[in-house]
């Protein structure tokens, strides 16, 4: 391992220029630190950069989704309460600009391989492309959806028309007009694609394995509605509030339990619910709606009653939106949809239900079923991620101790961490957006912001203390651990499969994987920690 110049030794570098990595770039440098951020895109945005598939955009409201410095907000203006992908790249252009981000950051560089290298106290990061750089800190903000999953269908390669993940979707918009679509999956990915392409495809077929509890978006165009933005003076205590909100929003679950209202009150507060749009039906209903089957039940009773009226065929209402359900409401993502629903009495669209006749393989024509081979021109393969552990896993991390002491190798039988951002035996290494913090539930720039400033603020510490090293201890990743488990199996989440559970990949283990505790508590733990001198951590 040779010795680079002291002064080429930074003191972090940033993977992942999505909202965490910009964030921390900003942070760090604003404190002196000497950082640099790197990217495999060729530009700004994080998931925003890979997905701009038709209908891609963020289910969370602005201003929530955004940075709250002010410097940012006080200039920029949405034109829509839920923006679309195209436009958060905008956004990230204007942040870049105005933070003033380009002079320190190198795109079209994908991190493979980092080493921990004891005697210099420092990382040993390197690119698939060879370059090397030095840094005291190792900063992972891959997200949570870095690595691509598509299923080892047999024939992918045989199928001679287009096969794409929709986050490889063309920079150049394909024109399917006359064409035949299929999507294959329905989870906020398939959900948003389908509505899109169904409009414009010849013929359309969905391949659902799942129903899926989609919630109305309610979006709103500002241009024709300007009287319905959040009022800019309102944006300091909305920022100042999402450490105290679930999901990181301005509302939180309702402080009362379902069946404390009497049947129509309940039916009231659903509607009200139901009617605002955004995530208020899941992250605003009931406090008990994860916790008891029987609440849970009753919110998908309201949910199924009112996605039925919109489908015309019988037996596709028992399909989309079963009598019984199938899951707990709310234990599987819940993306946000505008005419999903209705997009199934078109006489162009298709609904196969891959349960009653399993995909069995590509073929050069399109797919073939237990039933029959269906012939298509483009096929999404809009089946997902390894969520929260693959992007990580995914590049050779080796910790102190050596070759055998890898990231890989310690998650194999199952995930541990210390506060979602921090792994016992890789020093000086955090990751944000992660396994075992609030991820998915909360939206990211909430995210980044908390996480960011922890990271600053433990920079910081140590370099006031004259330390250089510090280290999740394995006692405090034990009790995260437990921690995470407990809050997930006192609800209803594991009861379910799905990707929060790890469900989605084969022979990944089975665990919770997201922190169920929400992001006020999550935040406390970390303001804790922080108070208490970084408890928890070995600082030496
Ligand atoms: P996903 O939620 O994992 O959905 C994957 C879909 O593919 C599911 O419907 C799944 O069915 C299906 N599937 C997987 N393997 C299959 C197989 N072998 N055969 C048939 N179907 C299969 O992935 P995603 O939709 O890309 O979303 C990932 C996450 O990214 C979201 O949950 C969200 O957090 C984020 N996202 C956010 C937005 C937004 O904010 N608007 C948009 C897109 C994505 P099962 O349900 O049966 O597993």
């Amino acid at each position: 391992m040779g010795s680079l110049p002291t002064e080429d030794v930074l003191d972090a570098l940033i993977v992942g220029a999505g909202f965490a990595g910009v964030y921390q770039l900003k942070r760090l440098r604003e404190e002196g630190y000497k950082v640099k951020l790197v990217d495999s895109a060729s530009d700004y945005g994080g998931v925003w950069y890979w997905n701009r598939y038709p209908g891609a955009g963020v289910d969370s409201t602005v201003p929530h989704y955004e940075f709250s410095d002010p410097t940012l907000w006080k200039e920029w203006t949405w034109s829509q309460r839920f923006p679309g992908s195209a436009e958060i790249r905008e956004y990230f252009a204007f942040v870049a600009q105005k933070w003033d981000l380009r002079r320190d950051t190198e795109f079209s560089t994908h991190i493979a391989s980092a080493k921990w290298h004891e005697p210099s106290l420092t990382w040993v990061i390197k690119s698939s492309c060879g370059k090397e750089y030095r840094s005291r800190f190792f900063l992972l903000n891959t997200g949570f959806a870095a690595r691509r999953y598509i299923p080892d269908w047999k024939g992918i390669d045989s199928f001679q028309g287009t096969f794409v993940h929709p986050s490889y979707w063309p920079k150049e918009e394909p024109d399917l007009r006359g064409k035949k679509v299929a999507v294959i999956g329905n989870g906020s990915t398939g959900v948003q694609i389908a509505q899109e392409l169904s409009q414009v495809a010849e013929e359309f077929v969905l391949f659902q394995r799942t129903p899926n509890t989609a919630l109305p978006q309610k979006q709103i165009n500002f241009k024709d509605n300007e009287h319905e933005r959040v009022p800019k003076e309102t944006y300091p205590a909305i920022y100042a509030g999402r450490t105290t909100s679930f999901g990181g929003f301005d509302f939180n679950f309702l402080p009362r339990n379902t069946f404390s209202d009497t049947p129509e009150q309940r039916q009231q507060v659903y509607e009200t619910l139901w009617q605002h749009g955004d995530f208020r039906f899941h992250l605003g209903n009931y406090q008990d709606l994860m916790f008891s089957a029987e609440a849970n039940e009753e919110a998908y009773a309201f949910w199924r009653d009112k996605v039925r009226a919109r489908i015309h065929d019988p037996a596709l209402k028992e399909l989309l939106a079963p009598q019984k359900n199938l899951y707990h409401f709310g234990c599987k993502r819940i993306p946000l949809e505008i005419n999903y629903f209705e997009m199934f009495n078109q006489p162009n669209v298709s609904l196969v239900d891959v349960n009653a006749t399993p995909i069995e393989r590509l073929t050069p024509r399109g797919i073939q079923t237990t039933e029959k081979e269906w012939e298509f021109d483009y096929i999404v393969c809009a089946t997902g991620y390894d969520s929260f552990t693959g992007g990580l896993k995914q590049i050779d991390i080796e910790g102190a101790g050596g070759a055998d002491h890898t990231l890989a190798g310690k998650w194999k039988a199952g995930t541990k961490t210390y506060l979602g951002m921090s792994v016992s035996g890789f020093p000086n290494m955090f990751f944000t957006y992660g396994p075992q913090a609030p991820t998915a539930l909360c939206n990211g720039p909430t995210c980044a912001e908390s996480q960011g400033e922890f990271l600053v603020s433990m920079m910081n510490h140590l370099a006031r203390e004259g330390r250089g090293r510090i280290e999740a201890g394995e006692e405090g990743e034990a009790k995260w651990g437990d921690d995470v488990r407990k809050f997930a199996y006192s609800s209803l989440l594991p009861g379910t499969k799905s990707w929060y559970m790890g469900d989605n990949i084969p022979g990944k283990p089975r665990e919770p994987l997201i922190y169920l505790g929400g992001v006020p508590n999550y935040y406390n733990s970390l303001k804790e920690c922080a108070e208490q001198g970084y408890a928890g951590f070995a600082i030496s």
